[in-house]
């Protein structure tokens, strides 16, 4: 007895695909190329022909529990060798990029980060917070902003306390948020990709966190190799830069407020090794950032880059160099720009921070969790080794 499978395919979704940097997908006409040239494609599940034609057909809720979505790392080998020009790994990146939207809670907020419209607004809220924080800080008092020479005080321009207090409230109350979404992609996943019975969690978890640090995948990509370099760089100068705000916070706040003898009075001195972290962490990320814009922008660039993924690009990159130009301009000693250079970057770490689950950063969050399931169910079996 013949049976007849009926496809709903979800229009909008084909439609939102096609705005997100995915305007190709219909020319695919499946000759499995790309899937055959991806060094990343696994052995029983390969990717990503089918992801194409799923794309076509506007198989939202399977696309979204595919995690194969997110063992592509947008080197862009298939879109190099695709025969028809549709761009897979493009399409791949605007379906990551929807999985923002899709996951995001409460869901307006990713709509507002994939509409470039939205950016002036998105700024608006962390720069007028640390307004009130400036203003609220200097009681009246703001003549030393505006020196041309003298010391440069941060913490009298953004008290430490207030700082911490929007840096721990917001990320606690963002981690929620991210947690909502992240439990929805969790449940599509096994819902969607059953895949078999695997190592378990713990293992599967060890050995995604060691994938991801180690940045392994990026060196078997052919077309971009150049990534490998300008991810580890921008992705470690973070690590450092964050870890540098950590021990500072612990070194000159917290064991100061403990009585202790070894808290630091100021971490600006060079020998000092919190500062050296700093330094080092802020040059990476500036360096990796511009290899990945100029690869990214270069005529011979093998796919096209997205709105959310410049959005990201730009941000990290100029959290960096605000940072180190702030720190130069603290040891130059001059007030009036070192204070507002440091405003800029006070607003763009808070907009990374607080919008992290519903642009581009968090690929970091999905990325993770897709490595786990797909290691944690045995379908991340690479096909070249
Ligand atoms: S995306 Fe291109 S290479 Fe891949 S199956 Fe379609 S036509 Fe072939
Ligand atoms: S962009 Fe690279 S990793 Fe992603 S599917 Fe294409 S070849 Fe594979």
């Amino acid at each position: 007895m013949s049976t007849t499978t009926v496809m709903k395919p979800d229009l909008e979704f084909i439609r939102d695909l096609k705005k997100a940097g995915g305007d190709t997908l219909k020319k695919c006409y499946q000759c499995a190329t790309c899937s055959v040239v991806c060094n990343l494609s696994s052995k029983d599940h390969p990717f990503p022909r089918k992801q194409m034609v799923m794309s076509q057909w506007g198989m939202k809720d399977q696309l979204l529990g595919d995690p194969s979505i997110w063992m592509c790392h947008q080197c862009m080998d298939c879109t190099k060798n695709c025969p028809r020009d549709a761009k897979p790994g493009e399409v791949l990146g605007a379906v990551r990029a929807y999985a923002f939207q899709h996951f995001a809670f409460p869901a307006f907020m990713g709509k507002a980060l994939a509409n470039r419209n939205s950016l002036p607004v998105l700024l608006l809220i962390p720069a007028m917070v640390l307004l009130g924080v400036l203003l609220g800080g200097s009681s009246g008092d703001w003549g030393y902003l505006f020196q041309f020479t003298g010391e440069v005080e941060l913490a009298r321009a953004f008290p430490h306390g207030a700082l911490e207090m929007l840096f721990i409230g917001g990320n606690l109350l963002i981690f929620a948020f991210a947690a909502v979404g992240l439990m929805r992609f969790w449940k599509g996943l096994k819902a969607f990709t059953p895949g078999k019975s695997g190592p378990g969690f713990i293992p599967a978890f060890i050995a995604a966190i060691t994938e991801l640090l180690t940045h392994k995948k990026f060196n078997d990509c052919e077309e971009t190799k150049h990534r490998y370099l300008g991810h580890t760089l921008m992705f470690w100068g973070f690590i450092g830069a964050m870890a540098t705000a950590g021990f500072a916070v612990f070194f000159t706040i917290i064991l100061e407020s403990m009585g202790s003898p070894f808290y630091l009075h100021s971490p600006i001195d060079l020998p000092n090794p919190i500062k050296i972290l700093g330094v080092v962490s802020g040059i990476a990320m500036i360096w990796g950032g511009w290899i990945l814009i100029q690869k990214r922008k270069s005529e011979d660039a093998p796919g096209v880059s997205s709105y959310s993924d410049w959005q990201f690009l730009y941000m990290i990159w100029f959290v960096g160099l605000t940072g180190m130009l702030t720190y130069i301009l603290r040891l130059a000693g001059i007030p009036i720009v070192g204070y507002a250079v440091y405003y800029v970057h006070l607003v763009l770490v808070f907009f990374l921070l607080w919008y992290a689950p519903y642009s581009k950063f968090g690929h970091m969050f999905y990325r993770t969790l897709a490595l786990i399931y797909a290691k944690s169910v045995a379908i991340d079996n690479p096909r070249k080794k």
